[in-house]
C-alpha cells in the first residue's frame, strides 16, 4: 500500500469526542498527489480518528480504503484509476466494505467515474471532509446491517447453537416468492467477518453453528464471483470449540459435486443436506422458475444416497401451485415415496402480493390445496417411520439439550434444530453429563418423527 502521513494525522488530532460505534473500524488512506491534496489527507484522517477510527497503513487491514486522488494531468489521472482498481482488489477479498475515492479526480469526474467503477461506494470531491466521514459512517451501518462482528448481538438460542447468516437476500426470481421484493438481490457477507462472527460465537461457547441464507449454496457468487461454500464450511471447522456445522436452504444447483465432496469429507459437517426442491413436474418448475428440472432433482438425490455417509435429506414442498393438476400432484407423491425424503416441510401455495405467480391463471381452491396437503403428510409420516426405524441400532453423537426426570433429550446429526424431531435417553444414574455436552448413544426405537436411544 502506498506510504500514509498516519503519525501526522494522529498528532493533529487529539481523540476527544471519539464514538464508541466507530472504535473497531480501522480506515487507511491512499494520498496521492502534491503537498496540497496531503494537507487534505492529513485533516480527513484528522476527521476520522476524531470519529473514533483507527488509522492502519495496511490495506488488507482496513475497513474503510479511501483514494485521495489527483487529477491534474492525465499521468496522474492514470495512477490515480490504477490505485483504485488496486485498493478495489481488498474489498474483493473481504476486509474492507467501503472504498471511497476523493479528491480532485471526482470533483472533476464525478458523473463519469459514478458510471465506470462501480466497485467505488463513495465518491467526494474536495471539501467538506467532516461531512465525507458522516458519509462513511452512514454507508458502514447500511453495508453491514447485519452479521457485523462489531454490532452486539444477543443470542437467543441455547447458549451451545446458533445461527450465522452468510448472506441475505435472493438473487433467485422463483415466481412465487416476495423475498427479493423485499430484500433485495443476495448479498454475501465477506467471509473475514463471517469467520470473525463464528470466532466470537464459538468464544461464548456455541458448538453447534446452523449456516443459514436465502440461498446458501450461493454463497460469494456475488461477492467473488465464485461458490466460496466448500472453503467457508471447512474455514468454520477449523475454528477451536466448533464442533458441529449444519448446512441449511441450499439451492439443488448450486450444490455441487465439490460442495457434496466437503460435507462427506469433512467430520465437523453434518451429513444433513437441506434441499428444497418445491415440486418435481418440470412444467411447474419452469413456471415457478426454478433452476433445473426433474432429472436434474433425481440426479442430486441419487448421488446423496449412494454416499457412504448416510445423509439426511430435508426438503420443503408447494403443493396447489398454480397449474398443478392431479396427474402432477399424483408425480409429487411417488417422487416422495420412491426417493425417501427423511424430512419434509409441505406448504400450500400461498399467493403473495406483487409476485409474478399471483397474476397465473389456473389458480387452485383452498379445499383442494389443503387436501393435497393432508394426502403429502400422511404419506410422508409413512415414509418418515420407515427411515426412523433403520436408524434404530445405529450409534451416533447426541447433543444434550435437556435434562428432566431422568431423562435426556436432545439431537443428533439427523435433526436439525426447531423444525426436525428429538431423540430422548434414559439418564440411567449418570450425573456427569450437562446440556450442551456431546455423547455417544444407540438408536433403541423410533417413529415417524421422533426417536429414543440408550447412552453407550
Ligand atoms: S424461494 Fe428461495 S430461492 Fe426462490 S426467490 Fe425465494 S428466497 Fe430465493
Amino acid at each position: 500500500m502506498h506510504a500514509l502521513p498516519m503519525q501526522k494525522a494522529a498528532l493533529l488530532c487529539r481523540n476527544e469526542g471519539k464514538r464508541r460505534m466507530n472504535r473497531e473500524y480501522k480506515v487507511g488512506v491512499v494520498s496521492l498527489g502534491c503537498s496540497k491534496n496531503t494537507v487534505d489527507t492529513e485533516n480527513m484522517l484528522g476527521y476520522f480518528v476524531s470519529q473514533g477510527f483507527e488509522i492502519t497503513s495496511r490495506a488488507e487491514e482496513a475497513d474503510v480504503l479511501v483514494v485521495n486522488t489527483c487529477g491534474f494531468i492525465d499521468s496522474a489521472k492514470s495512477e490515480s484509476i490504477e490505485t483504485v482498481l488496486e485498493m478495489a482488489e481488498y474489498k474483493k477479498q473481504g476486509k474492507c466494505s467501503i472504498l471511497a475515492v476523493t479528491g480532485c479526480l471526482p470533483q472533476r469526474y464525478m458523473q463519469e467515474l459514478k458510471a465506470e467503477m462501480p466497485e467505488v461506494d463513495i465518491f467526494w470531491g474536495v471539501k467538506k471532509y467532516d461531512e465525507f466521514t458522516d458519509a462513511v459512517i452512514a454507508k458502514l451501518n447500511e453495508s453491514a446491517p447485519f452479521t457485523d462482528c462489531n454490532v452486539p448481538r444477543v443470542l437467543t438460542t441455547p447458549f451451545y447453537s446458533a445461527y450465522l447468516r452468510i448472506s441475505d437476500g435472493c438473487s433467485n426470481r422463483c415466481t412465487y416468492c416476495a423475498i427479493p421484493l423485499i430484500r433485495g438481490d443476495m448479498c454475501s457477507v465477506p467471509m473475514e467477518k463471517l469467520l470473525q462472527e463464528a470466532e466470537r460465537l464459538a468464544k461464548a461457547g456455541v458448538t453447534e453453528l446452523n449456516v443459514i441464507a436465502q440461498d446458501t449454496s450461493a454463497y460469494g457468487k456475488d461477492l467473488y464471483d465464485a461458490l466460496k461454500l466448500p472453503e467457508l464450511l471447512n474455514k468454520l471447522t477449523e475454528i477451536e470449540g466448533i464442533h458441529w456445522v449444519r448446512l441449511l436452504y441450499t439451492y439443488p444447483d448450486t450444490v455441487t459435486d465439490e460442495l457434496i465432496e466437503t460435507i462427506e469429507k469433512n467430520p465437523k459437517i453434518v451429513n444433513y443436506m437441506d434441499l428444497p426442491i418445491q415440486h418435481v413436474n418440470d412444467e411447474l418448475l419452469l413456471r415457478m422458475n426454478r433452476r433445473g428440472q426433474k432429472k436434474d432433482i433425481i440426479r442430486i438425490f441419487d448421488r446423496l444416497r449412494k454416499s457412504e455417509s448416510k445423509f439426511i435429506i430435508r426438503t420443503s414442498i408447494i403443493v396447489g401451485f398454480p397449474g398443478e393438476t392431479e396427474d402432477s400432484f399424483r408425480e409429487l407423491l411417488d417422487f416422495v415415496s420412491d426417493y425417501g425424503i427423511d424430512r419434509l416441510g409441505a406448504f400450500t401455495y400461498s399467493c403473495e402480493e406483487g409476485t409474478e405467480a399471483a397474476g397465473f391463471d389456473e389458480q387452485i381452491d383452498e379445499e383442494v390445496k389443503e387436501r393435497r396437503l393432508h394426502e403429502l403428510m400422511m404419506l410422508q409420516a409413512n415414509v418418515s417411520s420407515k427411515l426412523n426405524a433403520k436408524r434404530v441400532g445405529t450409534e451416533c453423537e447426541l447433543l444434550v439439550e435437556e435434562i428432566e426426570d431422568g431423562y435426556i433429550t436432545g439431537r443428533t446429526y439427523a435433526e436439525a434444530p426447531d423444525v426436525d424431531g428429538q431423540v430422548t435417553v434414559p439418564l440411567r444414574g449418570r450425573y456427569d453429563i450437562d446440556v450442551g455436552d456431546y455423547i455417544k448413544i444407540k438408536i433403541t426405537g423410533a417413529d415417524e418423527y421422533d426417536l429414543e436411544g440408550e447412552i453407550i
